[in-house]
């Protein structure tokens, strides 16, 4: 699927041999050298060295010769201080508080638009790479360096000091215009990450919509961010067929409408509260008093459009779910509910 070749300006890079769709797994693999995270980051570096250095001593051969060849920009004379540099910018996260190496996952250059995604899987113990979007033939393989989203400016500063590189990638090879619009995006994406964090942990269960708002905010930035084909189609998704606005509103009206209280029903097209109401056929969420009252809600309270949006089963479910009794993650497609 790729080839280890060099790269000009960038030393040795991944390149895909064939078109890679959006999901393909490129890669998955085992680390080669593992050691606590925190021990990284010490300033006392000298012992850290020492360790990373003895590990790459019980390499073999062809092992240490590929680690070695992790291109890092910190030129050292000292054998272990170098050693300890490769590890320091090229090591990704592994089992809980670890950095390691894995030598091919480690050799992929960084992009701020980067077209793959890197994960540890700690189900299988293996450090994954998924392709994010379409990757053509020829093109080089990159992931994101940076654990947020960020700036310009802020990015190639935070790059060239931990990671001792310029970024020329796509987005930081803007136009002082586009790149501006870009970084205002990113800057929103970002605020909604913070409040969405903020909200963490009990925020799902309380504020279900607000966090709704919020997704639904982002993705159409990173859309919008995406439509200069800089992001690329990956980011092109949306969650729901229509405005969060509009869902609302429908919601609003189901509640409205469709529910029984007290024996009694509200008809949609006169407002009427009625024991014996007849529904909508299509949607059987909608009540009327008769053909009369149907024809109004339909032409006058904008069932003719909402009617249509509920035939989608799974938006109908997200109405009729028992929301009170879930007590574990749903997935979807929900299925047709049962009304
Ligand atoms: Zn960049
Ligand atoms: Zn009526
Ligand atoms: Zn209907």
């Amino acid at each position: 699927m790729y080839q280890i070749r060099d790269v000009p300006g960038k030393g040795r890079g991944l390149i895909a041999t064939h078109f890679i769709p959006r999901g393909t797994r490129i890669l998955s693999g085992k680390p080669t050298i593992t050691v606590p995270e925190q021990y990284v980051k010490l300033d006392e570096y000298k012992q850290i060295a020492a360790l990373i250095s003895e590990h790459v001593d019980t390499l073999n051969e062809s092992q240490r010769q590929e680690f070695l060849a992790l291109n890092t920009t910190h030129i050292s004379s000292d054998e272990a201080q170098r050693r300890f540099e490769i590890f320091r910018t090229r090591s990704l996260p592994a089992s809980d508080g670890h950095a390691a190496i894995f030598l091919h996952a480690c050799r992929i250059s960084h992009s701020c638009d980067n077209n793959a995604q890197k994960n540890w899987s700690e189900n299988i113990k293996r450090h994954t790479v998924h392709a994010r979007r379409d990757i053509e033939k020829g093109e080089e393989i990159t992931i994101y360096y940076m654990g947020v989203r960020r700036k310009r400016e802020i990015r190639r500063q935070h790059l060239q000091t931990h990671f001792g590189f310029i970024c020329s990638c796509g987005l930081c090879s803007l136009t002082p215009d586009l790149g501006r619009e870009s970084d205002t995006t990113l800057e929103q994406i970002l605020s909604l990450d913070n409040l969405l964090e903020q909200d963490d942990g009990y925020g799902a269960w309380f504020h279900p919509l607000r966090r709704l708002r919020y997704v639904d905010q982002q993705v159409r930035l990173y859309n919008e961010h995406g439509s200069d084909d800089a992001i690329g189609p990956g980011y092109r998704r949306s969650i729901f067929p229509v405005s969060l606005g509009s869902l609302m509103g429908l919601n609003d009206r189901i509640q409205q409408f469709s529910l029984e209280v007290e024996g009694t029903r509200m008809c949609h097209g006169c407002g009427a509260k009625a024991t014996s109401l007849k529904r909508c056929g299509k949607c059987l969420l909608f009540w009327y008093c008769g053909k009369d009252c149907q024809v109004a809600g339909w032409d006058n309270n904008s069932h003719k459009a909402d009617c249509k949006l509920l035939k989608d089963a799974d938006l109908r479910s997200l109405f009729t779910f028992d929301w009170e009794t879930f007590l574990d993650d749903i997935q979807f497609p929900l299925g047709v509910s049962k009304v």
